[in-house]
């Protein structure tokens, strides 16, 4: 809605200006100026619930209206996103998302889907005013990702220090701090941070050959967030997602894939058709991610990283079709801009709408 109404109000600039109006003009100006100062969403760090954003429901596949795999989890004044997929950024800047709060970035692997807007992570946020090198957690290798989106955006930074002056852009905020998370053993969690009521918890999922691959579980207010990463279905995922209110699982629709890939093969595409048989192996299918849930007793499933991404109600159907009858809890398909809320010491759960 907020988009909109900014829309009309620079159609309207322009209508003014075509009229040669400067009174008009300039007052519409005014106003969307103030529109545009008046968005951001602080409300979503301070309201005491446990929040999602689901800023990128998609997967490499490109999908219309979904950005590459990101949420954004929100609570006791705190702002982290798991993973920064391509395109996730754009979707955080057009929602208002209060980046100058930004506390960190958490990699579940390094696939190009989940890392690829780690420099407009870092530069967006250091724009708006976030202070202090920006942390990224992750598994082994963190920081060569880390080291390389430095390189790539060092002379980025030069300019705009040069540019606007080291006091308005301190150079020190400008940068990535890579922070490898170390398991203590194969099966066992390790808090990546503990602050304001907010407990951020690390664990192994498989998505082998990609090792290490991590989950990460949020604790907050007697409520509990659980994003698998990608993964193919694993018994930790099930016991680190125990008593969760709501587990954010990836979910590839093996019943579409199979079919899309015999398709493409059989049509004479074999590099395609083989590529698309390969991913099989290595993630979830809707059916395995509601017994993971069922398993694991949470209260809600939100499916994301969806392949393929549905574009109708009926490839949604088609995406859950063969799922009936395993769990009687809440299945959501996530779509980008989707708000999860959950208040404290409640089994409240509300969905909205931030785009
Ligand atoms: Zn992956
Ligand atoms: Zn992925």
């Amino acid at each position: 809605m907020r988009n909109r109404a900014r829309v009309a109000t620079l159609l309207l600039v322009v209508v003014g200006v075509v009229a040669g109006c400067d009174a008009i003009t300039g007052r519409l100006i005014d106003q969307g100026v103030k529109q545009t100062l008046q968005g951001s969403r602080n409300d979503l760090l301070d309201d005491g619930k446990l929040n999602v954003v689901m800023c990128g429901t998609g997967s490499p596949v490109v999908a219309e209206g979904r950005a590459a795999a990101c949420t954004a989890v929100m609570a006791g004044g705190h702002f982290f996103l798991v993973d920064v997929g391509p395109a996730s950024m754009h979707n955080l800047g057009l929602w208002r998302m209060p980046l100058d709060r930004l506390d960190g970035v958490l990699l579940t692997h390094f696939h190009s889907d989940h890392i690829g807007d780690l420099g407009e992570a870092v530069t967006q946020s250091w724009i708006a005013g976030r202070k202090g090198p920006l942390p990224v957690y992750g598994p082994q290798g963190v920081d060569r990702v880390v080291a390389g989106f430095q390189e790539a955006y060092a002379l980025d930074r030069g300019y705009r220090v040069a540019h606007h002056d080291a006091a308005f852009m301190p150079p020190e905020s400008g940068v990535l701090a890579a922070r490898t998370v170390t398991l203590p053993g194969p099966d066992e969690p390790a808090v990546v941070f503990e602050k304001d009521g907010l407990r951020v918890t690390a664990f192994r999922v498989d998505h082998a050959p990609v090792a290490p691959a991590y989950g990460y579980r949020f604790d907050f207010g007697g409520r509990s967030v659980v994003v698998s990463g990608d993964t193919k279905p694993v018994d930790n995922l099930v016991r680190q997602s125990k008593g969760a209110s709501v587990l954010i699982a990836e979910a590839l629709a093996t019943n579409i894939v199979e079919r899309v890939s015999k398709g493409i093969t059989e049509g004479g595409n074999t590099r395609l058709g083989k590529m698309s048989h390969d991913i099989l192996e290595y993630h979830t299918s809707p059916k395995q991610a509601i017994e993971m849930a069922r398993d694991a007793g949470v209260e809600a499933l939100v499916l994301t990283h969806l392949v393929p991404a549905p574009k109708n109600r009926i490839i949604e159907w088609l995406f859950l079709r063969g799922t009936g009858g395993i769990w009687s809890g809440d299945v959501i398909l996530a779509k980008d801009g989707m708000l999860i809320s959950l208040p404290p010491s409640s089994t409240e759960f509300t969905l909205g709408d931030v785009s």
